[in-house]
């Protein structure tokens, strides 16, 4: 399959099918945040695809953010989604749009409706109105104010403009069909009062536009030719059509086109739930490298690439699914092999003192930084000293069968370097092993060498080595679909923070904002500088999820 095709999805059939048939000429998508909130790994997908369709289509997407709700929408959510969109590598050029910059147009447009007979004003209270609305085997009942003539209508309606009356008093309706089979043409709501100050009208508007409303009338004006939106819209679909139809919007009007939004397992999409772990302090903001935001990925160290691919990857369909976060782990790995540095650091060190070697004795090994094809990233000295840290993960004073790495009277092979075999582990009051003494040879010894190859350990020299914090992310969630139980479902686990991490001294000269895979670990950022740095994890290496979730230590 060439990556043409792999790109077809039932999404570009239509739209080859509008450009065939002529219905439209050229691509014009959009991508309409409501900056309630930071963008997450599922507006990635919607991110990808509208600006992604623009691209390969050589149309134009627009960023639209959709603040038609005063109440909930802030600044500060603003900036974030363009810088997280720019970080994407997505580019809407000079057109930024705001529904709320059409709030003349969508006003002008109900009085249209209002005045052909196709709204009215309603003066149900919110309950009337969800009694009058009937069921899904029901029909609703037509409210007593439907037959208001349009001069009525019109009058009230611009005395709810001047803030004549309450919220909740009055709300203008579209005049559908109370006994339509489909509940969101029973004559729905098109604009409330709502006595709310607006982030970029101020204090200009006292009734705002409805969701529904506002969408198709903003996509007509910008000019959408397709306007993709999640499966929960697909319903909605006879208003957005029903809308630009009775406001007689020139032909070619948008076209909505529904796929399935992105469940991620492990992982908790809902803006609300997002805002309450971060509001309650479950997490430490917007950008905890926990959370599925992508101001969290950046901060943890995805690149945008890889969430591209991600995206790609995992295609759109009609269906709602969970999509495995092993393959956002996959994608990560995938973008990252090929890039970084492989190195070295401990984590969780462990002392041991090689007995054979004297006070100040040195080697030096020389390894690639890239083992796979050393040529193409060099390679670096690992000073090798008397006294070494391992990862303390990497030893057991009493080993189970399965157990294959460093034990009393076990060798084990240093990564890059020689042998050293366990000859005693020094233990506290408490019985806590607290370091190991080893004798060191540079090839197996021949008793253990024929009957199985040795494990083989990372390590790094104690006195030639870079004290760090490390940072080991891990699922947020316990369970792969969490229903927001935040004090049942979370992860304990989630961040461990090891503050004696010990680096190879090759890393002295990284820079904020490098990568490196740390062998046998994962992959790792460095987000500060330091002293002492400090290393973000990323992923972990493949099936180091799985592994630990049995109990067992990453490999
Ligand atoms: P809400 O409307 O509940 O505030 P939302 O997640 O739909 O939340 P929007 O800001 O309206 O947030 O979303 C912007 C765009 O991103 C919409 O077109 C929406 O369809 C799309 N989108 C949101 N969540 C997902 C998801 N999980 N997968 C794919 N697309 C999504
Ligand atoms: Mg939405």
């Amino acid at each position: 399959m060439s990556k043409d095709e792999k790109l077809k999805n039932f999404i570009r059939n239509f739209v080859d099918e509008d450009l065939e048939n002529k219905r439209y000429s050229f691509v014009m998508t959009r991508f309409p945040p409501e900056p309630n909130g930071y963008l997450h790994i599922g507006h990635a997908k919607s991110v990808c695809l509208n600006f992604g369709m623009a691209r390969d289509y050589g149309g134009r997407c627009n960023l639209r953010f959709d603040d038609t709700n005063p109440v909930k929408e802030d600044v500060e959510y603003v900036e974030s989604i363009m810088s997280d969109v720019r970080w994407l590598g997505f580019d809407w050029e000079d057109r930024l749009y705001y529904a709320s910059d059409y709030f003349d147009k969508l006003y002008e447009c109900a009085e249209r409706l209002i005045r052909t007979g196709h709204a009215y004003v309603c003066d149900l209270s919110p309950e009337e109105v969800r009694e009058y609305r009937g069921t899904l085997t029901e029909p609703g009942r037509d409210s007593p104010y439907r037959d208001r003539t349009p001069e009525e209508s019109l009058d009230l309606f611009r005395r709810m403009r001047a803030g004549e009356f309450g919220e909740g008093e009055k709300f203008l309706r579209a005049k559908i069909d109370m006994a339509s089979p489909n509940v969101n043409m029973r004559d729905p709501a098109l604009y409330r009062i709502k006595k709310a100050a607006h982030h970029r009208t101020g204090d200009k508007w006292l009734i705002y536009p409805m969701y529904d409303y506002a969408h198709c009338v903003s996509d007509a004006i910008e000019g959408v030719t397709h306007s993709i939106c999640t499966l929960e819209f697909e319903d909605h679909r006879p208003l957005y059509d029903w809308a630009l139809e009775k406001l007689d919007w020139p032909e070619p009007r948008p076209r909505q086109i529904e796929f399935a939004r992105l469940n991620l397992e492990y992982a908790l999409m809902s803006k609300r739930k997002l805002l309450q772990l971060v509001k309650e302090n479950y997490v430490s903001g917007w950008d905890d490298p926990r959370l599925p935001t992508l101001a969290a990925m950046r901060r943890r160290g995805l690149t945008p690439a890889s969430i591209r691919l991600f995206c790609e990857r995992i295609g759109v369909a009609k269906k709602d699914s969970w999509i495995e976060m092993e393959w956002l782990d996959k994608a990560i790995r995938d973008d990252l092999n090929p890039a970084v540095k492989r190195v070295m650091a401990v984590v969780d060190p462990l002392k041991v003192v090689i007995e054979n070697w004297e006070e100040g004795h040195e080697a030096t090994y020389q390894a690639p930084y890239f083992p796979d094809d050393p040529p193409s990233m060099g390679y670096r000295d690992l000073p090798m000293t008397r006294e070494i840290y391992i990862e303390r993960d990497d030893f057991r004073l009493d080993p189970p069968p399965d157990f294959f790495r460093l034990a009393p009277g076990r060798e084990a092979r240093l990564r890059w370097g020689g042998f050293i075999r366990c000859r005693e582990a020094v233990t506290d009051a408490s019985g806590e092993v607290t370091g190991l003494r080893a004798t060191f040879s540079p090839e197996p010894s021949p008793a253990e060498g024929g009957a199985r190859r040795p494990a083989i350990i990372h390590w790094v020299s104690a006195a030639k080595s870079i004290p760090a914090t490390v940072r080991l992310y891990d699922r947020l969630f316990l369970t792969p679909r969490p229903t927001g139980d935040l004090d049942g479902e979370l992860n304990p686990q989630s961040l461990i923070v090891r503050d004696t991490a010990r680096l190879e001294a090759s890393l002295a000269g990284a820079k904020p904002g490098e990568r490196f895979q740390f062998e046998r670990l994962g992959y790792f950022l460095l987000e500060a500088a330091g002293p002492p740095p400090v290393f973000n994890r990323i992923v972990t290496l493949k099936d180091g999820w799985a592994r630990r979730s049995k109990g067992k230590k990453p490999a």
